[in-house]
C-alpha cells in the first residue's frame, strides 16, 4: 500500500441510550405524562449532539446519522414511508409521535415482558401495538411492519435530512443511515394471506428516491443502506429485487456514493449480486465471516469502496489488533488506499458504550474487554497502521498483542478440571437409562398423578413487594436474614394457596430470582457482571447480558435449598426449577476464544451437576427451561443443523443424568416448533409445556404430524394479556388439544411463567384453569 492519505473509519451505528441510560428515562417520564414531547426531543438531541463530538473526538471519519431511534430503527422506517396501519388512524402528514409510539406500544402503553424477551401485547381494551420480533439472530427486537397488499408509500418523516442537518450545524459532516429498502419489505409482515411484500418494491422506491434527492440537496455526500438481508437465504426473486431497487436508486442522485452494509454472516451465494449493483461501496462483516474478504477483493469491482467489518461489534472482547492486520496483510497488501475503509463487523448497537464506566469489574478482565468507545479507538489504530504503517502505531499495537497474550494464558479463564470433564463426555452421559415408554410407566407408579396433571411453569408474580425487597436488600438496608425470611413467605403463601387450588404439581415461585439466566450466572464460575454495560433490547427495555469469560463450572448448589424448603411445605411434588445451558449461552456475552457449543457444554455439565443434587434431595421432577433455544438458529439454512446438534446435546447433557422414576420437564416459550419439530422429540424431556393459547392450538399441528412421543403442556391460558380465561375458554381449548394429542400424553398449564402477572389476575386464572381440567376428567369417568 502507498502510505500517503488516511483511510476512512466508520462506526456504522452506535448506542442511542445514553451512558447513563438517559434515552430510557426521558421516554418514560414522557409515556407516565410527567414529561412533555419537548423535553423527550431535547434530551434525545444531547444524546445525538455528544455521541457525534465523541465520534469525531476519537478520529471517525465516517460518522453516522439517523442511526439514532426513539424506539427502534425499522418503525422509523416504517413511519419514514408512511406504513401506518389503519388502526392508529393517521392521516398523512408527518407521523405524530404519539402515533409512532402507540405503533411501538399499544394504545394505552401496556406492555407485559415474560422473559423471552419477545412478548408485547395491549391489553384487550386499547389499540393493539404491532408485533415484535428478534432482529437477525441479534438479542435487539424490532417493531414488524404491517403492510397491506395494496399498500401506498408517502415520505413521512425526514429524520434523515433532519438529523443531517442537525448534525451539520453543530460542524460535523455526516454519512446518514437508513434501512434499505428490500431488507425492510423483507422484514416486513403482510397482512393478506400468501401475499409476498417484496412485490411493493416499485411502490416503495419512489419514496426512498425522493429521500435520496433531498439527503444530496441537504449536502450529503454519502449515505449508508442497511441491507443484512444479502446474508440470508435469498430466492431468485428477492435477489432480482435488489438489482432492480440499486439500478433505480443509482440513478437518482448520482452524486450521493452508497455504501451498502451487509452483517451477521458471509455473503454466500449472495455475493454475485451484491458485487454486481451500482454502488459505490459495499460493507462486509469480517468478523463472522473473515473468508469472504480474499473472494470479495478478487471479483469485485477495482473502484468499489470495500468497508472492512474488522471489530466485533457483536461482542465485548478487546481484539488483537495485530493478528488482524497479520490475517488481511496477504489480501490487501496490493489494494490503493482509496479502496478501504475500516468499520466495525455490524453497527455497534448491540455492545455496551464505554468500559470507563465499570471500575468494579475486575482490572484483567477489563483489559480483556472493549465496548463501543473502545472499539471505535481500535478502527482508528487499525486504520492508521494500514495508512501510515504499523509504526505509527507500535505502542497500541503492543498493548492489543499484550492485552491478548495475558488472556490467552491466564489462570482466571482456565480450569483444567472443567476442560478434563468437557474432553471426559461420553455417550452415555446424553442418554437416560431407558427409553420414553418405559420411564414413563416407573414415573406414573412414583407420581400417582391424575389425567390430566395441573401445574405452572414456574415463576409467580414479582410484585412490586418483591421487587422492592429485592432492591432494599441489594443496597444493604434489607439484612440478609430478613430478605431471606421475607422471600420464606412469599414462598409458602405460594405453596399453600397452590395446594388451596387444587393444582396437582407444584412450583416454588422463584420469587428470590432477579431473572432467569442471571440467578444462575451469579452462581457460576467464568461468568461476570457488570454495572452499566446496558444494551437495548427493545424500545427503553435493555439488557447487562452476563459475560461468560471463563470456564464455567458450579461451585455449590445454586437451587436445593429452595426446592428443599418449598417441598418441605407440602406432601405434593414441587418441581425443581433450572434454567438451561442453550438460553444461559444465547442469552450472554460468550468468550471467543472457545467454540459456542464448547461453552455451552461447559454449562451443560454445571446444571447437569444441579440436576444430580435436586435428585439427591429429593426432587421427582426437575423443570430445565430453554426459552432461548430456538433463538440461537443460524440465519442461513445449512448452519442450522450443525447448531441443533450441539444445542440438543447439550440439553441431553444438562438433563439425563437421571434415574427413570426421576421427570425431566422443559418449557419453552414460543411458536415456531414447525421447523425444529424433530429436535425437541430429540431432547428426550418426559414433558415439555409450550405457547400455544393464542394460536388456538394450531401450533400442536407439528406435534401430532410428527407422532411427538412424550408428554405435552399445550399453554391453555395467554399469560401475556390481563385477561382471565374462562373455564369455557379453558375447556374449548383442551378440546382441541385432545384432537391432536393423547389424553395419556396431555398436561395442564398456562403459556409461560406467570412472573409479569399480578395475583388479581393469576388467582382467578389458575383456578378456572383447575376447574376446567376437573370437569374434564369428570366428563371422563362419567
Ligand atoms: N420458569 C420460568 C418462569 O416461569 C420460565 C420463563 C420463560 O421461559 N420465559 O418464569
Ligand atoms: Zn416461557
Amino acid at each position: 500500500m502507498t502510505v500517503s492519505q488516511q483511510i476512512p473509519v466508520a462506526t456504522l451505528g452506535v448506542p442511542r441510550i445514553g451512558r447513563r441510560r438517559e434515552l430510557k428515562f426521558a421516554l418514560e417520564s414522557y409515556w407516565s405524562g410527567k414529561s412533555c414531547g419537548a423535553e423527550l426531543l431535547t434530551m434525545a438531541k444531547a444524546l445525538r449532539a455528544a455521541s457525534w463530538e465523541e465520534q469525531h473526538d476519537r478520529g471517525v471519519s465516517k460518522i453516522p446519522s439517523n442511526d439514532f431511534s426513539l424506539y427502534d430503527h425499522v418503525l422509523d422506517t416504517a413511519a419514514m414511508v408512511g406504513a401506518v396501519p389503519s388502526r392508529y388512524a393517521w392521516n398523512g402528514g408527518e407521523v405524530p409521535l404519539d402515533t409512532y409510539f402507540a405503533m411501538a406500544r399499544g394504545g394505552q402503553a401496556q406492555t407485559e415482558h415474560c422473559g423471552c424477551a419477545r412478548h408485547q401485547h395491549a391489553d384487550g381494551h386499547s389499540l393493539t401495538a404491532m408485533e415484535m420480533t428478534k432482529w437477525f439472530d441479534t438479542n435487539y427486537h424490532y417493531i414488524v411492519p404491517e403492510l397491506e397488499d395494496n399498500q401506498t408509500f408517502t415520505l413521512s418523516s425526514t429524520k434523515p435530512i433532519d438529523h443531517f442537518l442537525e448534525a451539520k450545524a453543530l460542524g460535523i459532516h455526516t454519512r446518514p443511515v437508513i434501512l434499505g429498502p428490500v431488507t425492510f419489505l423483507k422484514l416486513a409482515k403482510s397482512r393478506a394471506e400468501g401475499f409476498n411484500t417484496i412485490a411493493l418494491l416499485p411502490r416503495l422506491l419512489p419514496v426512498y428516491e425522493e429521500l435520496l434527492r433531498t439527503l444530496k440537496l441537504a449536502g450529503a455526500d454519502w449515505l449508508q443502506i442497511d441491507e443484512p438481508a444479502l446474508v440470508l437465504d435469498l430466492n431468485p426473486n428477492e435477489r432480482a429485487a435488489f438489482e432492480f431497487a440499486y439500478g433505480q436508486l443509482s440513478t437518482v442522485a448520482p452524486e450521493l456514493k452508497i455504501m451498502l452494509a451487509t452483517y451477521f454472516g458471509p455473503l454466500g451465494d449472495n455475493l454475485e449480486t451484491a458485487i454486481s449493483l451500482p454502488i459505490a461501496g459495499l460493507h462486509l462483516d469480517l468478523v463472522r465471516a473473515p473468508e469472504q474478504l480474499e473472494t470479495v477483493g478478487r471479483l469485485a469491482p477495482k473502484d468499489l469502496v470495500l468497508s472492512l467489518g474488522l471489530i466485533d461489534g457483536r461482542n465485548v472482547w478487546r481484539a488483537n489488533l495485530t493478528a488482524i492486520l497479520d490475517r488481511i496483510k496477504p489480501v490487501v497488501a496490493g489494494w490503493p488506499l482509496a479502496r478501504v475503509e475500516i468499520a466495525p463487523s455490524c453497527s455497534m448497537l448491540h455492545v455496551p458504550i464505554d468500559l470507563r464506566m465499570e471500575t468494579a469489574l475486575d482490572a484483567d478482565l477489563r483489559s480483556w474487554l472493549a465496548f463501543a468507545a473502545q472499539k471505535t479507538d481500535e478502527l482508528v489504530i487499525l486504520a492508521r497502521a494500514l495508512s501510515q504503517g504499523r509504526g505509527a502505531v507500535a505502542d497500541e499495537l503492543k498493548a492489543s498483542a499484550d492485552a491478548a497474550a495475558a488472556r490467552a494464558t491466564s489462570s482466571k479463564i482456565h480450569d483444567p478440571l472443567v476442560e478434563g470433564r468437557t474432553a471426559g463426555i461420553n455417550g452415555a452421559m446424553k442418554q437416560r437409562t431407558s427409553a420414553f415408554a418405559e420411564r414413563s410407566r416407573v414415573q406414573a407408579r412414583a407420581l400417582g398423578l391424575p389425567r390430566f396433571p395441573t401445574t405452572t411453569i414456574g415463576s409467580f408474580p414479582q410484585t412490586a413487594e418483591v421487587r422492592k425487597a429485592r432492591a432494599a436488600h441489594g443496597r444493604g438496608q434489607l439484612s440478609y436474614v430478613d430478605y431471606e425470611t421475607f422471600l420464606k413467605k412469599e414462598t409458602e403463601a405460594a405453596i399453600r394457596w397452590q395446594e388451596e387450588i387444587g393444582l396437582d404439581v407444584l412450583v416454588h415461585g422463584e420469587f428470590e430470582r432477579n431473572d432467569m439466566v442471571q440467578y444462575f450466572a451469579e452462581q457460576l464460575s467464568g461468568f461476570a457482571f457488570t454495572e452499566h454495560a446496558w444494551v437495548q433490547s427493545y424500545g427503553s427495555r435493555y439488557v447487562r447480558p452476563p459475560i461468560i469469560f471463563g470456564d464455567v463450572s458450579r461451585p455449590n448448589p445454586m437451587t436445593v435449598r429452595w426446592w428443599e424448603f418449598a417441598q418441605s411445605l407440602t406432601q405434593k411434588p414441587v418441581k425443581g426449577m433450572l434454567t438451561g445451558p442453550v438460553t444461559i449461552l444465547n442469552w450472554s456475552f460468550v468468550r471467543d476464544d472457545l467454540s459456542r457449543a464448547e461453552v455451552c457444554r461447559q454449562i451443560a455439565l454445571a446444571i447437569r451437576d444441579e440436576v444430580t443434587d435436586l435428585e439427591k434431595s429429593g426432587a421427582k421432577m426437575i423443570q430445565i427451561d430453554e426459552a432461548a433455544f430456538r433463538e440461537g438458529l443460524p440465519l442461513r439454512k445449512c448452519g442450522r443443523q450443525f447448531y441443533l446438534d450441539w444445542a440438543v446435546e447439550c440439553f441431553r447433557l444438562a438433563s439425563t443424568g437421571v434415574q427413570d422414576a426421576t421427570q425431566i420437564h422443559t418449557h419453552m416459550c414460543y411458536s415456531e416448533f414447525n421447523e425444529i419439530i424433530g429436535v425437541i422429540a430429540e431432547l428426550d424431556a418426559d414433558v415439555i409445556s409450550i405457547e400455544t393459547s393464542r394460536s388456538a392450538m394450531e401450533l400442536l399441528d407439528a406435534f401430532t404430524s410428527s407422532k411427538y412421543p412424550n408428554e405435552i403442556g399445550p399453554g391453555v391460558y395467554d399469560i401475556h394479556s390481563p385477561r382471565v380465561p374462562e373455564v369455557a375458554e379453558i375447556s374449548a381449548l383442551l378440546s382441541l388439544a385432545r384432537e391432536r394429542l393423547s389424553d395419556a400424553q396431555l398436561w395442564v398449564n398456562p403459556d409461560c411463567g406467570l412472573k409479569t402477572r399480578n395475583w388479581e389476575e393469576v388467582r382467578p386464572s389458575l383456578v378456572n384453569m383447575v376447574t376446567a381440567a376437573r370437569a374434564l376428567r369428570e366428563r371422563m369417568q362419567a
